[in-house]
Formats: C-alpha cells, structure tokens, sequence
C-alpha cells in the first residue's frame, strides 16, 4: 500500500492529477491545469477545454445538472486510432489482407455518435454492426459508404433477413452472420423469394472461454454460435440450395472488455483454425471477424483485473493481426480481411456524466455535548473512552465503545434511557469511530474489525443524479468508472467521501472506486462550501450506459450537450447541439399518465377545496400552475 498522504502537507495539481489518475486511464485525453480545473484534450495534444467552463455554458443555455458531455472530437480521434493502429500493423507484419472494421450500434445507438462515428471512419471504409432488426433499420438508413461492410449478428426472423437482403441489393455489403442452425432454411427459403444471393458468415461457438465479466458470451455454453456439427450440417443444407458460394465470413465474440490478451490470441489462432479448414472445403473464405471484447483501462493499472486491460490498443492490433497470418500460413491458404467490431474502445471515452453535490450526510455532523455533571455512568464511560483516559490501544477502545454502545441502546429500548441521554451516546460512540478511523489511516497493518472503520466513517456526498438512469453497470455489475472532482483540484482533498444518489434505493450507491492497485472504498474530495457548486465527473461512460439505464424512481434521461473544439472562441469550444432530458410529463407518459388528464384531475380537487373555502380562489389556481410547470420541467433536483 502506498504510504498515505499527510492530510495538512501542501498540495499540488501534479498530486491531484496523480490520485484521481488521469493520466493512467485518460488516454492522453485528460489533465489537470495550474488553476486546478479538469481539462479534456480532445485530439489528445495540446489543444485543451476545461470542462467546468462545459458546464457553465449549459447551465447557461438552461441545461441544469446531470449532464453528459460528449466531446465529439474525441470520439472521431477513437475511431481514426483504431482504424490507424490496425494500418499499421498490417504494414508492420507484411499482411495481405485488409482491415475493415465495423461500429457495432449496440453499444451506443444515439444518432448522433453513429454520424460522428461513420463520418470519421468514412476514409477507412469503417462499417456497422448491428444486432437487431431496429438496429439494421439505423445501418441500413445511416450506411452510405458502399465500400464499407454491415454486419447481421443476432438472432434473425424472417423480416430481419429480408431487410437484409433488401440492403444488398441496393448495392450494400451485407452479411447475415447464422448464429442458430434454423436460420440457415430461413436464408435460403428468402433468399429464393426476394431473388437475391446472401453473404453468409458463421458465427463460431469457441472453446476458447472468455474472461471478465462478460465472458458468458463464448464458450461451449454461450447461447450464441455455431458448434462444429452444426458448421458441418449447416454447409451441407446451403450446399443442397447452391448457396456454399455465400459463405465468406467466420465470426466469434468472446465477451466484451477481455482483461487478457492471451485470451484473445487463443480465441484468434481457434477461429483462424476454423477459417482455414472451411476454405479447405472449397469455400470462397474472405473475412475473419473479430468480434468485440478490445477493452477500456478504467481504473488505469494496466492488469488482468475486469476493470483494467493488460494490453493496449496497438498491441491488440498486432496480436490479431499476426496470430491469423501465422495460421493461414501453416495451412497455406490466402489470408482474409480482418474485420474488428470494437465498441466499447471506441465510444467509452468521448463522453462525461457531470453531476453536482447537493449535500453530505455524515454520522458526526451533530457532535457530543459538553458533558454535565450529573450524567449517566455509561456516558461517564463513554466519555472516558473518547478522552482515552485509560491509555488503551485502538482494538481495544473500539471494542468498548461498541459494547458501551449497545449497552445504550437496550437500556434505552428497556425504557432506562432518555432520547437526550442515547442522543448523547450515539454522538460520542461516532467521535471515537472518528477518531479511531484517523489515528489507524496509514497504519501498514490494521485490524480486521477496524478495516471497515474509514468507509464505516466517510461522509456520503449525495449527488444529483440516479445510478440506475446513467450507471446502470455499477449497479448490475459492479463496474467501476474513474470519478474526479471537475475543480479545486489545487487544493487538498481531505474529505474522504462515498457517493450517493437521489433515488429512493439504497443501491443508488458509488462506494466503489478506481486505484491503481485493489480498489478504493472510499473516494477523497474537498469539503463542500456554501453557495459554490462542487461538480463531479464519472468518466468514461459512453458505452452502453446510454441505453442501458432505466426509470427507476422515474428519473429521466439526463441534459446533454455535443461539444467540439473551436480555435476562435476563448475557451477553446463550442457546443454544437444540446439535447433536454426527459421532462416529468415525458416519464409520466412511459408509465401510462397522461399530463393533461392528471392536470384535469387535479384541478377537480382545487376547484372542490375552493368551493368548501379550505382555499382562495388565487391560491387554487397558483397551486395548479405550479403544478404544471413542475410536468414541464426535469425530473431531477432544482439546484442553483
Ligand atoms: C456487444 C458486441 C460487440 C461489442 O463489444 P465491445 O466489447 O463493446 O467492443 C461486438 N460484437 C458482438 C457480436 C456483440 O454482441
């Protein structure tokens, strides 16, 4: 463990960008200037915007707090990287084939970071991916590049299949990938019917199992692909229709953010296998995809931990590259393009959930009193404790205090305690967990039964904003994302804090957090001054997060703005596109209320209470245009 800082030691800018990590998982995308302020680098050089000076100007334009950055720039930067780094290392190993990667929309489906992400790539013939028939309707509306690829994945009906088919010929590149063995009679039955020739990709079940935490996705039980009597039984059935010619692709996806690199270059060489013994049955093989799984450093250690990565992109791209040509090379058979489908990598860093602290809850914030003379021998004890009048070690003057501490409680239960007296008790029982909590901090070794003591201790800063609308994989599966205070990151943060949400669900928590090493239960921040808002931003948060997050509690989606990097303006940008999050009355309507109706309803009762004199005509109708205004307005808390 590294040796903890001095809470009154001066503090730098350069220790802050240290503890909250920027450099390690940002990418060069992100630091800290002299003034203290959090800088997002879109382009990864100089060129820098303070995203406090984002939030200012949203505010500004009547977008209140949560908001989601997204920098816009910074996603196409993903996007040339990716396509780039995989150039170059066909450069690199002397490959014949080509890279022809696709977005797979799955992972961030708004309209406006699919156009940002097919203009980007529009010069590498970057593709898309998609996974269901409305994502094929935005790939088949969205795609204009006729050199680049679709690809179907998913389970497929027949509507699937023929819109498909339909996208072929209109001159698109357009693979159905089978992932079950009855699609293969569907495809050929349709294809027969619409008069078009497929193009056919397997989707392979690997033994290669994945890692991580979403490794379900390969592996003998996945519930996807095709194993290899069924690769066999499904040529047969498209050689009886003359459609063997279709067959192109091999496919596999081993689960999304792999930890590991070896898990990727076995799961590499297995599906090359594969590929290679289907062109040795004489089909027309071209492609090998990837799949997904090319993972985000949230926490920046650079491990095998399911948070992290123990690879980069440049490597990944290498490994994949060189793996597939050292197998077709053994087996002499012409290497295929590579198609990639990383989503994940891509979209994961271009956007911010900025959220502000509208209040700390701490279990000392109301102290103990100045103790009186006639007081209670068990808060004479208590007292003595706090005071530590006997000399005792921490362990032991924990141990007491608890013991002290339920003596209170029964004997407050037994009706022998007054509220003032327990109120008394309780205060000086958290002290001493106070107190104890800061004398063992940086201790190299502490106690199992005072461990607890810090997160036990730390004070919850409750934050505008719901887990489960805009953070729902920490909630279901316990992902960490790097968090840092956006200002005052030239002052020493001396609160050690945990995060809490406004929704009424005890799991509406952050008590997780990033580290180099292990994890973090609780996370430093700065004491919260009246009057000046503390905003805090989770990074890394644009993949999947988007789409995945519900309606728990009714809180809505969530302000955006798409910000891009303007060399005439003063701070260095501007915000292209804001976007309002879901008013009150738009929750309602999901949940089968309807604005007008409840208005209606309401007013009934006003103009009952007004009638029975319980109130002023005046006041029934200002009670009504409250609420209102209220259905206009954003489900989350009105702050200043
Ligand atoms: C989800 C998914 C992806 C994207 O995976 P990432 O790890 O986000 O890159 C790619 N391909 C398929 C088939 C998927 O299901």
């Amino acid at each position: 463990m590294p040796p903890q800082e001095n809470l009154s030691a001066p503090w730098s800018v350069a220790e802050a960008a240290n503890y909250y990590g920027f450099k390690r998982w940002g990418g060069g995308h992100f630091s800290v200037d002299e003034d203290g302020y959090v800088l997002v680098h879109p382009e990864a050089d100089q060129r820098a915007i303070r995203l406090h000076d984002i939030v200012e100007e949203a505010k500004g334009k009547g977008l209140s707090l949560p908001l989601t950055i997204r920098i816009q720039d910074l996603l196409r930067t993903r996007v040339v990287q990716l396509n780039r780094i995989f150039d170059q290392a066909i450069i690199d190993e002397g490959y014949q084939g080509r890279y022809r990667g696709v977005f797979p929309i799955k992972v961030n489906q708004l309209r406006e970071v699919v156009e940002e992400i097919q203009d980007a790539g529009k010069s590498y013939n970057y593709g898309l991916e998609c996974g269901s028939k409305p994502e094929l309707m935005i790939a088949l509306a969205m795609h204009k590049n006729m050199q680049s690829l679709i690809i179907c994945n998913g389970y497929k009906d027949d509507e699937f299949i023929r819109l498909a088919l339909n996208g072929r010929r209109i001159g698109k590149e357009i693979y159905l990938v089978i992932e079950q063995l009855s699609e293969v009679q569907r495809i050929i039955h349709i294809s027969k019917q619409v008069g078009v020739t497929p193009l056919i990709g397997f989707r392979i079940k690997l033994s290669t199992a994945g890692e991580g935490k979403w490794a379900s996705s390969a592996g003998e039980d996945a519930k996807f692909g095709l194993t290899s009597p069924e690769i066999i039984e499904a040529i047969r059935r498209l050689k009886r229709a003359g459609l063997t010619d279709s067959v192109r692709l091999v496919h596999f996806h081993i689960g999304s953010q792999v930890p590991n690199i070896q898990t990727i270059k076995k799961a590499a060489v297995e599906a090359s296998r594969f590929f290679c013994e289907l062109h040795k049955l004489g089909l027309p093989m071209q492609i090998i995809d990837v799949g997904g799984g090319l993972g985000i450093d949230y926490d920046g250690s650079r491990s095998n931990y399911e948070s992290s990565m123990n690879y980069t992109m440049r490597e990944y791209a290498r490994d994949v590259v060189y793996h597939i040509k050292s197998i077709c090379e053994a087996a002499d058979v012409p290497v295929p393009d590579i198609v990639t489908e990383s989503g994940r990598a891509i979209v994961a860093p271009h956007s911010i959930l900025i959220t502000e602290v509208c209040d700390t809850i701490s279990k000392t914030s109301v102290g103990p009193k100045k103790p009186t003379k006639k007081r209670n021998p068990l808060l004479r004890d208590l007292d003595a404790i706090l005071a530590n009048e006997h000399g005792s070690s921490s362990l032991e003057r924990y141990h007491d205090a608890q013991q002290k501490k339920e003596e209170a409680h029964n004997l407050f239960n037994l009706g022998y305690l007054k509220l003032t007296e327990r109120a008394e008790a309780d205060a000086i029982y958290w002290q001493i967990c106070k107190q104890l909590a800061a004398l063992t901090k940086g201790d190299s070794y502490i106690p199992e039964d005072l461990e607890s003591l810090p997160q036990m201790m730390a004070e919850q800063y409750v934050c505008n904003f719901s887990v489960f609308q805009s953070l729902i994989d920490h909630w279901a599966c316990d992902q960490l994302f790097p968090i840092a205070p956006l200002q005052r990151l030239n002052e020493s943060p001396d609160v050690d804090a945990t995060l809490v949400d406004i929704t009424c669900d005890s799991e509406g928590k952050v008590s997780k957090f990033t580290d180099v090493e292990d994890v973090r239960s609780t996370l430093r921040l700065h004491a919260i001054k009246p009057k000046e808002p503390y905003y805090l931003g989770i990074f890394l948060v644009g993949a999947y997060q988007d789409i995945m997050g519900d309606l728990h509690n009714l809180f809505g989606r969530v302000n955006e703005v798409h910000v891009f990097l303007e060399d005439d303006e003063d701070d260095g940008f501007y915000i292209e596109d804001s976007i309002h999050g879901f008013t009150t009355n738009d929750v309602l309507g999901f949940t089968q209320y309807d604005g007008h109706m409840m208005t209606r309803m309401l007013k009934k009762q006003i103009d009952a209470a007004t009638k029975a004199d319980l109130i002023k005509p005046r006041e029934g109708t200002r009670m009504l245009d409250e609420y209102v205004e209220i259905l206009r307005g954003s489900t989350y808390l009105k702050t200043t």
